[in-house]
């Protein structure tokens, strides 16, 4: 328990492994997993992604991450999008394996990412590879000019020095607490929405779909009916409180019902994914548990139901979006999911971007980055206050998460101009990754200077 009192998500380390083509992430990877099948790679032009496995060292297990093409991507259309990726998983990692190739020079763009994986402060250990022997172990000290506290000399392929490495990783991680591992607290999602636009539907789906493991959750109300759910070895709750809907007879009386509901199974999750009705979207009630979803604070997506039965001609996926974010505006943090439970389209999804927003709303960004960034945003964006003077960005620090909060000092007195704080707040979204949740912004008169 968190001192809030509410039940949060156990974290399972991270550990990721960095590196430019060809230094042997995936070979490091296959070894530290304990695969023997080699990887297929993506193709070039496909989506590139990490791939993560769970591990069990020493009592003590983990996700590895293989960060595999994401970094040393040529400039080339999506390079910006695949970098922004790439930089995400360093920053939640716990540890970053940063791999070389000791066959070859360093160059000076890895050079310079090893320099920025040291901006973010996440612990690292730098692993030159290809190292066979004892002899070549001798001609690979040149990398010690490197300069990091922790090298170690491996082979991933003829596995020497793998075991040191194994003891490195186990340290630099801590002592675990793997019981605790092992029965880490599902991530607990709500599907909410007015009756019919599908949500029995959606829940159904991802029991057939995923062939979950089904079961009483100990603990839950006897009104629940919260089921369990299991993807990609990651857990899932997909919370209802049921036992509302027997009391409603009358439309009226139907729909605050559900509107209770939507409160109870709110208040229950730890994400929430609101799910429309693509005939009729979004509706006064739609707007109000969007409202209620909002005013929680907790990590929100909008899932577009019934894709299946809209005219594509008529509606692509940029005017579904512009309908509902124009109504819905004040949760344009939200992403949106187009999705059908009849055909099973995007379902599924909803269970990954629901652990993904629950991390971006997790996350911690240090007070040097916060800074670093009020100085770029007040030089592109000089800040304005509300009557029209000007002001000072002074200081900003990260006072919590879910949903996190910062606390920003203004140099000049009044408050800061509504829509300026729109901007920033915008823009912290952007450059922090925190998509999908919610953001306090707590704006505070600077003291002065000294
Ligand atoms: P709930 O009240 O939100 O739980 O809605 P239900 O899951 O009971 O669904 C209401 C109606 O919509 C049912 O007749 C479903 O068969 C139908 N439905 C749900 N999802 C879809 C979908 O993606 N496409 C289509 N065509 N119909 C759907």
């Amino acid at each position: 328990m968190r001192p809030g009192g509410e039940p949060t998500v156990k974290k399972v380390p991270r550990v990721a492994i960095v590196g430019f083509p060809n230094v042997g992430k995936s070979t490091l990877f296959n070894r530290l997993t304990g695969k023997r099948k080699a990887l297929v790679h993506s193709l070039p032009g496909m989506t590139r992604d990490c791939i993560e496995e769970k591990v069990e060292l020493e009592g003590r297990s983990f996700v590895l991450v293989d960060t595999g093409g994401l970094f040393g991507v040529p400039d080339e259309p999506l390079g910006d999008l695949v970098r922004e990726r790439a930089w995400r998983e360093v920053e939640r990692a716990d540890l970053v394996l940063f791999m070389l190739d000791s066959k070859r020079e360093v160059t000076p763009a890895e050079e310079e990412l090893l320099l920025s994986v040291r901006k973010t402060g996440v612990p690292r250990l730098l692993v030159v590879n290809k190292v066979d022997s004892p002899e070549q172990e001798a001609a690979a000290a040149s990398f010690y000019r490197l300069g990091e506290k922790d090298t170690l000399f491996v082979s991933a392929e003829h596995k020497h020095n793998i075991e040191l490495l194994e003891e490195a990783v186990a340290r630099a991680l801590g002592p675990g607490d793997s019981a605790g591992d092992k029965e880490q607290e599902p991530l607990r999602v709500a599907i909410v929405g007015r009756i019919n636009v599908g949500k029995s539907s959606i829940i159904n789906r991802l029991l057939d779909d995923e062939r979950l493991l089904v079961s009483a959750i100990p603990g839950t109300t006897r009104d629940s009916t919260d089921s369990l759910v299991v993807r990609y070895g990651k857990r899932y709750c997909l919370v209802d409180t049921a036992g509302i809907r027997k009391m409603a007879d009358t439309r009226d009386s139907r729909e605050k019902a559900g509107i209770l509901r939507a409160k109870q199974n709110i208040r229950r999750a730890d994400v929430i994914c609101l799910v429309l009705d693509a005939r009729e979207f979004p509706t006064r009630q739609d707007a109000h548990i969007a409202q209620l979803a909002h005013d929680s604070g907790k990590p929100l997506m909008i899932a577009l139901n019934k894709w299946d039965l809209v005219d594509k001609q008529a509606l692509d996926p940029e005017a579904a979006r512009r309908i509902i974010f124009g109504k819905l505006g004040f949760v344009d943090y939200a992403p949106l999911l187009l999705i059908s439970a009849r055909t099973g389209q995007r379902v599924a999804r909803v269970l990954d971007l629901a652990g993904e927003i629950h991390e971006n709303a997790s996350r911690r960004v240090e007070t040097s980055r916060l800074n670093a960034f009020l100085e770029a945003v007040s030089a592109a964006h000089p800040p304005r206050l509300e009557d029209g003077g000007r002001a000072k960005l002074r200081y900003m620090t990260q006072k919590g998460v879910r949903p996190p909060a910062f606390i920003l000092f203004l140099g000049g007195r009044g408050r800061l101009l509504p829509a300026y704080e729109r901007y920033f707040l915008g823009a912290l979204r952007e450059k922090f990754g925190f998509h999908g949740t919610p953001l306090r912004l707590f704006v505070r008169a600077s003291p002065g200077r000294r």
